[in-house]
């Protein structure tokens, strides 16, 4: 059957006829064949044309039509990228690399060569690569070392509605480049959304181009009362479909990988446990997030065997960015997670919030690509009447100066790193609201990036906005530089920045909570992240004694590759910025140091009754449940934190323990200013 071919060429091993040549044809013609029914194909003289023709072209085009994987091809067969490349920027790490592999196979190449991607810390491109997709934040950081963006003939600057940080700063960037790059330069925008008006009215002079996609009718189903939990609303929802329902994929809606992995067991339980049936197809559970290894994530394209159906298991990343074929029901949680910026607790924070209406369109319409489907919404229709109609532009909620998912915190660090001199005055689409601004100014002026003046500072200020942290982590590193623990916050800083690190599964929680036990740091989890990391980094690399040891200490292997990546380059930003690096042995008291160096905004003291209180908002928080501090049961006086995370109550993760005379004398300024304010707050 054709559908079954790999997409990939089978290994050399494998190879029983012919060679890997034939194979990959045999591939790339029957992706050509699915490439000619995307609605793009029929659109693409046309397309060329008006691209060649206007400076600036605004595309729309429904999710699935074949935008982001055909319309960089197309530029590049039409010459338009002669003598450069074509960059095609995605908001989401997972789409730039599957949509990569997949231009990759349809193109007959290898991963890397004509084709490739950048996100970061993962760049699969060579001198050959000729289309390069790329995390908008990816782009933001080569126009620090090239402004005009000389070696892109065209940049498609994709999933525009999604209106991320860095797109709306790419924005104003691209902009500047259209107007000083007016003869060889091309930008396309491109958009699932109708509106394409703020588009063509912010880049004067834009064409704007719909391409007809196709779709069907989607029967939209509510739940008759509210659900208590949407997760197992979601996991019933699921297999009634899978008992109940025709043929076709189903797509769930789910905030993140904690509670996909969950649903992903409780499924395939679930479903192992039904009354046998053998009309009944076979049921293969999907995860898609984007901390999945990126083979697992190209699992999910991958159509089902015969006899199955496949529920893929989904962050929003399946809403506009990436589309799966074969999917006909759709599940609907109506929860997404997001980041925004609480000014009642003076932080960002990660939260799972209700979708928009537009939101909740969007998915429901991802059932009606191939044929009618239908969506069921777990949530009553008064309740979809009461969203939101759209979200707001992440600009215009989040705390400016550190969006950690960015390679540099875009904005605006950034943007003073760029040259633009008037942050507040700079061109933007949709400008965030001053106060954020403002605020954003000023930690970056309490961590020594600008001057009083407003002007990156030398060298701090231009060291952080090339190291692809936070700046808060950023001063961490040139802290620890002078410090002499840059050795030890290196491995601090890529521990923190990888995935999950301790593993407990079901089942053997208390086995591995003992394994665990051995790197426990009275001192708080940045040292307890700092043990893992010795102890993995003494065990050879030769034959799988990694792996062995990671599984006997209930340590996730591929965080653990990962940490170890983003570790050597660091280590290779810090020796290009000639930051010597340095150890300093057992002395843990050097490195908290280093850390309360750059994470002071987060510092949080004890009250008098035991809970915790953010210094700089005066907000309550309660040390995370996984922290090594909750499990000694210890109640520092004072701790630097990670980040906030809200569930039932507001948390701060990856907690250490600090001296609160460190406080005062590492961030002078910050900390006299806190107190007049809070004198001041008290006082009115
Ligand atoms: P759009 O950008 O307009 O939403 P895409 O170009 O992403 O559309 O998708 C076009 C088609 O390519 C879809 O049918 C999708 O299923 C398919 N596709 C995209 N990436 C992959 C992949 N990695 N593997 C298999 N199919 C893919
Ligand atoms: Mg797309």
């Amino acid at each position: 059957q054709q559908a079954l071919h790999p997409l990939k060429p089978a290994p050399w091993a494998d190879l029983k006829v012919g060679g890997p040549r034939r194979l990959l044809l045999l591939c790339s013609q029957r992706l050509d064949k699915e490439r000619q029914q995307l609605p793009v194909w029929s659109a693409r003289e046309r397309l060329v044309e008006l691209v060649r023709d206007n400076q600036v072209l605004v595309v729309i085009g429904e999710t699935g039509s074949g935008k982001t994987t055909q319309i960089p091809r197309f530029l590049y067969d039409a010459g338009l990228a002669k003598g450069g490349a074509v960059a095609c920027t995605q908001p989401r790490r997972v789409a730039a690399v599957t949509v990569a592999q997949r231009v990759a196979d349809e193109m007959g190449t290898d991963l890397g060569a004509k084709v490739g991607y950048s996100i970061r810390f993962d760049d699969r491109t060579s001198g050959a690569t000729r289309i390069k997709y790329l995390t908008d934040g990816m782009l933001l950081r080569e126009a620090l070392v090239d402004p005009l963006l000389q070696r892109y003939k065209v940049v498609v600057l994709d999933e525009a509605h999604e209106r991320t940080v860095a797109t709306d700063v790419l924005f104003g960037l691209l902009k500047a480049v259209c107007r000083q790059r007016p003869a060889d330069f091309r930008l396309v925008v491109m958009s699932a959304t109708l509106d394409a008006a703020a588009f063509t009215r912010y880049f004067e002079g834009a064409q704007a181009a719909y391409v007809e996609g196709r779709q069907f009718p989607v029967q939209v189903m509510y739940t008759a009362v509210s659900e208590d939990s949407y997760q197992d609303a979601a996991i019933t929802a699921a297999l009634q479909v899978h008992c109940e329902e025709g043929p076709g994929d189903i797509l769930v809606f789910l905030t993140g990988q904690d509670e996909i992995e969950s649903c992903e067991r409780l499924i395939s339980e679930a479903a192992a446990a039904l009354p046998p049936d053998p009309d009944r197809p076979q049921l293969a559970v999907l995860p898609m997030y984007a901390a999945l290894p990126p083979e697992a994530q190209l699992r999910v394209f991958q159509p089902a065997p015969p006899n199955t159906r496949k529920v893929i298991l989904s962050t929003n990343i399946a809403e506009t960015s990436i589309t799966i074929s074969g999917v006909r029901y759709v599940i609907d949680t109506g929860f997404v997670k997001s980041r925004s910026y609480s000014p009642r607790l003076g932080a960002d924070c990660l939260q799972v919030t209700p979708v928009s209406q537009a939101q909740a369109r969007q998915r429901s319409g991802r059932a009606g690509r191939e044929a009618p489907g239908k969506a069921f919404r777990l949530y009553t229709e008064a309740s979809f009447q009461q969203l939101p109609p759209t979200t707001l532009p992440e600009i215009q909620r989040t705390n400016l100066a550190s969006v950690p998912h960015l390679p540099a915190p875009a904005c605006p660090l950034q943007l003073k790193a760029l040259g633009v001199a008037d942050v507040v005055g700079f061109d933007f689409m949709d400008p965030p609201p001053r106060a954020a601004l403002l605020r954003s100014l000023e930690l970056l002026l309490a961590l020594g990036a600008l001057d009083a003046r407003g002007d990156l500072t030398q060298p701090v200020g231009a060291q952080l906005a090339r190291l692809p942290v936070e700046p808060m982590y950023g001063k961490v590193l040139l802290a620890s530089g002078e410090m002499g623990c840059s050795v030890e916050a290196v491995a601090v800083v890529a521990m923190v920045s990888t995935d999950v690190v301790f593993h407990l599964p079901r089942g053997k929680r208390e086995e591995a909570v003992e394994a665990h036990q051995q790197f426990r740091c009275r001192e708080g989890d940045h040292l307890t992240l700092l043990a893992v990391f010795r102890a993995y980094s003494d065990v050879s690399r030769k034959g799988h004694e990694r792996s062995h040891w990671c599984r006997a200490h209930f340590v996730n292997p591929r965080a653990m590759r990962k940490a170890m990546d983003i570790h050597s380059q660091l280590k290779e930003h810090l020796q290009a910025l000639g930051i010597p690096l340095v150890s300093c042995g057992e002395d843990t008291r050097v490195l908290r140091r280093a850390l309360v160096a750059g994470l002071f905004p987060h510092a949080a003291r004890r009250q008098l009754d035991g809970s915790y209180k953010v210094i700089a908002s005066g907000q309550a928080v309660a040390i995370h449940p996984s922290s090594v501090l909750r499990a000694q049961n210890a109640k520092p006086e004072c701790i630097v934190f990670n980040e906030l995370v809200r569930t039932t109550r507001q948390y701060a993760r990856d907690a250490v323990v600090v001296e609160p005379s460190w406080l005062p004398e590492l961030a002078p300024a910050y900390f006299a200013r806190q107190h007049a304010n809070q004198q001041h707050n008290g006082g009115a």
